[in-house]
């Protein structure tokens, strides 16, 4: 069997270095062909020296040209990240890019019949249905690399959405599942940036810690699983052991169960239907002992809520919850907000956005500048 194609999408992050260890155990299934990173030029060098793949991506070169070590193919800018997620030598694409800026490569990969190993949900949440549209309308696959979404895909294997009653997505609650909310504004960056049980790059991290990221998912299993919100339920778990549960209509549960680490999700979302060999520690349900689940505080953490009320409506309205938290994330790891700022601003923000529908790229793009700014004048008044 030839190996396939691999393009990492964000090869110098928390994703793609876990790609990069996955793939790295399996050279006879899967060949790197494209990295890519925004900014980081020598880590980027340094990768594309070790790995050797057919050309590498440079979203946002410095000014005045660079000098790299690595004498292969360089391409350099936004439209040659969007075109290498449909590379004709790609046939597994793993976006492993943040936020809003994955959006594109996100449609082109399925609208190429490209494998799509999607990490980055904020592309699905804004895209909807419009990413729903280049998947279902051509040859792409979408397999999710979140690991609630890869445990609900390995319950779920196939069977139709009207025979699950409900999906339970798990959360690790964040650092400040324990935390009274009246001390919510003394919350330090450096604190929302300690996740008890996952390591990862900054945005996802306080998204955890707002809880924002599990509105995300929410919005992700409803679209990739096509199964009402009201079926759609959040419980903590701050074990993070298991990943994922599905109430099936005959009364019966599944659970998909392991130690937290990406590179599980990442070897199904690339090798799957197959399982392939892994170095895994050997789970242990004594060690595991006990599994402890509590309800959500949903009233402490508004940004769930926010998100989900987002989803269901629908149409620009989670593009323009997803921009206003990306504007308000950076500014609380800038130090120009608080953290009860984040949630703050993204209600204000979307209570003067009017929804309306979204039909091309352009429409979302428009609401996504448009939410952006509105956010920055919010945080700036
Ligand atoms: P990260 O910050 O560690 O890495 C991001 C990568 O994308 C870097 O290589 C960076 O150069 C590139 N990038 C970022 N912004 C870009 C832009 N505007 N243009 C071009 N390239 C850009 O992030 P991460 O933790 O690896 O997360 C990536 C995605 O995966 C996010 O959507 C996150 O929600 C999702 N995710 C991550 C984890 C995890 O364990 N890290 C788990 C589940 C889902
Ligand atoms: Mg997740």
């Amino acid at each position: 069997m030839e190996a396939r194609g691999v393009a990492i999408l964000g090869a110098t992050g928390s994703i793609g270095r876990s790609t990069l260890a996955v793939i790295r155990r399996h050279p006879e299934r899967f060949r790197v062909v494209c990295l890519t990173a925004r900014r980081r030029l020598e880590e980027l060098d340094h990768l594309a020296t070790e790995i050797d793949p057919d050309f590498v991506v440079l979203a946002e070169p410095p000014d005045g040209g660079f000098d790299p070590v690595w004498q292969g193919e360089w391409r350099t800018g936004r439209e040659a990240l969007a075109a290498a997620a449909a590379a004709p030598e790609v046939s597994i694409v793993v976006n492993g890019l943040v936020g809003f800026a994955g959006l594109e490569s996100t449609i082109r990969a399925l609208e190429a019949g490209k494998r799509l190993a999607l990490a980055n949900k904020e592309s699905l949440v804004v895209g909807g249905d419009l990413v729903l549209r280049a998947w279902h309308g051509g040859e792409g696959e979408l397999i999710p690399v979140d690991s609630e979404h890869s445990a609900i895909i390995q319950c779920i294997r196939e069977r139709p959405a009207h025979e699950v009653s409900r999906i339970i997505l798990t959360a690790s609650g964040g650092p400040f599942r324990e935390l009274a909310a009246g001390r919510f504004p003394e919350v330090r960056p450096e604190d929302a940036l300690a996740h008890p049980t996952w390591s990862m790059g900054d945005k996802i991290t306080i998204d955890s810690a707002t809880l924002a990221n599990k509105a995300l998912e929410v919005v992700e299993a409803h679209l990739l699983f096509g199964v009402e919100y009201d079926r759609i339920e959040v419980v903590v778990h701050p074990a993070s052991i298991v990943h994922s549960l599905v109430e099936f209509r005959d009364g019966s549960t599944i659970a998909q169960l392991g130690y937290p680490t990406m590179e599980v999700p990442i070897l199904y979302a690339l090798s799957s239907p197959e399982r392939l060999e892994n170095t895994f520690r050997p789970f242990d349900p004594v060690t595991a002992s006990p599994l402890h689940f509590e309800p959500l505080r949903r009233s402490d953490f508004p940004m769930f809520e926010l998100g989900v009320e987002a989803g269901r409506a629908g149409g620009s309205l989670p593009a323009a919850y997803n921009a206003a938290n990306e504007v308000a994330v950076r500014a609380f790891l800038e130090g120009r907000l608080d953290f009860p700022g984040i949630a703050r601003v993204v209600r204000t923000v979307l209570e003067r956005t009017e929804g309306v529908t979204v039909d091309s790229l352009e429409d979302i793009r428009r609401a996504d500048t448009a939410a952006r700014d509105l956010t920055r004048g919010t945080i700036a008044a």
